[in-house]
């Protein structure tokens, strides 16, 4: 993760691309990704249209930016959970409708559908306030995504932690749709929560989802995804 311009762009298509979906409200998310010296961050004030390599700001550890440009108003919470989840390499941030929603009722979003797995537990826990930018928030972020890779800010919008930038907007998108889901859900009679049995289930099997292959480890698990048989490498 060394070339910092192969990264910088990548940062500005993901932000475009997060509005462009309807994930995000104007310039109000942001985007860290982890390099060897620290991390990279999206700027305060630079709408994502007029937004360059250049505008992408170099962080260290200590809290220090460095060039002429100001990080997000919302770097502390970047710098606070890189720092501590050394699992992940990018931070998403945005101000989703629906996570927001949930967010302004202090709603976690419980196992309504087997695919909360995918931000890795069985809820996605909601924080309490505290106002943008502080430490407080960092704290509070913290907590309420646990060893988990999305949490939903109390009266603000959501957390998302990836390996990589295009995993995190996966997941922004996955967690955003549950939202979604859930506030109809909640609207027309609460629905059928799954319980811990059959989330524990769904979790097991989420240790092979997405894989192209399967290694020694995942060929022991009872709870995997069986594939079909392969059949070579060309047919007939
Ligand atoms: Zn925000």
């Amino acid at each position: 993760m060394n070339d910092l311009n192969d990264l910088r762009e990548p940062m500005i298509a993901i932000c475009r691309r997060m509005n462009a979906a309807g994930l995000n409200v104007g310039s109000a998310g942001n985007l860290s990704v982890r390099i060897d010296q620290g991390f990279l961050v999206t700027p305060s004030g630079i709408s994502y249209e007029t937004m360059t390599p250049d505008h992408i700001v170099t962080m260290d550890f200590s809290g220090r930016y460095y060039g002429n440009y100001l990080p997000t108003s919302e770097w502390r919470f970047h710098h606070a959970i890189l720092a501590a989840r050394t699992d992940i390499n990018v931070v998403l941030h945005s101000h989703a409708l629906y996570c927001s929603i949930l967010a302004c009722c202090r709603l976690d979003i419980p196992p309504i559908h087997y695919m909360i797995a995918a931000a890795g537990g069985d809820v996605i826990k909601c924080s309490d306030y505290a106002p943008f930018g502080t430490p407080e928030l960092s704290d509070l972020a913290l907590a309420a995504l646990g060893p988990r890779n999305a949490c939903l800010l109390g009266n603000h919008g959501v957390i998302v932690l990836g390996k990589t930038i295009d995993g995190a907007f996966d997941l922004l998108q996955e967690v955003e749709n549950l939202a979604h889901l859930y506030t109809v859900v909640r609207s027309i009679g609460g629905g059928a929560i799954l319980d811990e049995t059959q989330m524990a289930a769904v979790l097991e099997r989420f240790k092979t989802y997405g894989k192209q292959t399967l290694d020694a480890e995942d060929m022991k698990r009872t709870e995997r995804i069986v594939p079909p048989p392969r059949g070579g490498d060309t047919m007939g």
